[in-house]
């Protein structure tokens, strides 16, 4: 298969992951017509960067392949979708070629579980450790890491990604193993705790390599099984949030003393 062929199936299955904080406008395309610009199709991405930039990411998965059966994925294992896989090597040279194009600032990937978790982990931070040793890459970096992976493997993404992210899939223990059973909570605590871990050893210890700077995200799914008729339904969210990210520091988009206050005349616009 085609690099650019796998670069279209993979760039699509990777637009539903909404960690990076895309924008939910409507779509514009002009494809196949006239016009200048297109708000459709995928590939790309935007997030901030820690000092509150927003910069434009190549947003891929590794592959589509995935073990796993997950109902709300259109990666699910027994979905009918074309698949593909790249290479670590082939996802270096495409965020390489993208940026010196002008095209990305940096690389968003994430990846169906193929094998096993530590193996598909390992080839996650294979990409992100070959850009930032052998290419000397400085852009921004954000993996997506994989809950059940050795602990050690996403300590080692953390040295060289610039934000992680863990997705807490849905509220409820009891909501997971309807739509997603072969995930587990106390993995995807685990993967969260060794990331805070990771923080805090660089929060206290300004000698300690760099970890995360960016820090942590995710992302969370409450329709399907959950009531949704408030303020019952807010319940399992309130839960989930406080007891996942109740000792974390959460963080703005924009850093506060960053953004510029308006001018009075513009409130009143
Ligand atoms: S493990 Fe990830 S990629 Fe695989 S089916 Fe579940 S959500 Fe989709």
């Amino acid at each position: 298969m085609q690099l650019i062929e796998k670069l279209s199936i993979l760039a699509d299955a990777a637009k539903y992951d909404a960690s990076c904080a895309s924008s939910g406008a409507p779509k514009r395309s002009s494809e196949g017509k006239a016009g200048l610009g297109s708000t459709d199709g995928m590939g790309i991405c935007h997030s901030y960067t820690p000092d509150g930039r927003c910069v434009s990411l190549l947003k891929v998965l590794l592959t589509n392949f995935c073990l796993y059966d997950c109902q709300y994925c259109v990666n699910r294992r027994s979905s009918d979708v074309p698949r593909a896989r790249f290479s670590p090597e082939e996802v270096v040279t495409l965020t390489l070629d993208f940026y010196r194009r002008n095209c990305v600032s940096g690389l968003f990937l994430s990846s169906g579980i193929i094998r096993s978790s530590d193996y598909t982990m390992e080839q996650l931070v294979r990409v992100a450790k070959l850009l930032r040793e052998e290419h000397d890459f400085r852009g921004y970096i954000h993996l997506k890491t994989i809950p059940d992976a050795d602990p050690a493997l996403i300590a080692e993404a953390g040295r060289y990604a610039d934000r992680l992210s863990v997705n807490i899939e849905l509220p409820t223990e009891a909501s997971l193993q309807t739509l997603a059973p072969e995930k587990q909570i106390v993995s995807i605590k685990q993967a969260m705790h060794t990331i805070y871990t990771g923080e805090q050893t660089v929060l206290n210890e300004p000698r300690a390599p760099r970890f995360a700077p960016a820090g942590q995200s995710t992302q969370m799914i409450v329709a399907p099984t959950t009531p949704t008729t408030a303020p019952s339904s807010m319940a399992p969210r309130r839960y989930t949030a406080t007891s996942s990210y109740g000792a974390c520091i959460t963080r703005r988009s924009v850093p506060f003393p960053i953004a510029r206050k308006a001018c009075p005349w513009r409130h009143r616009r």
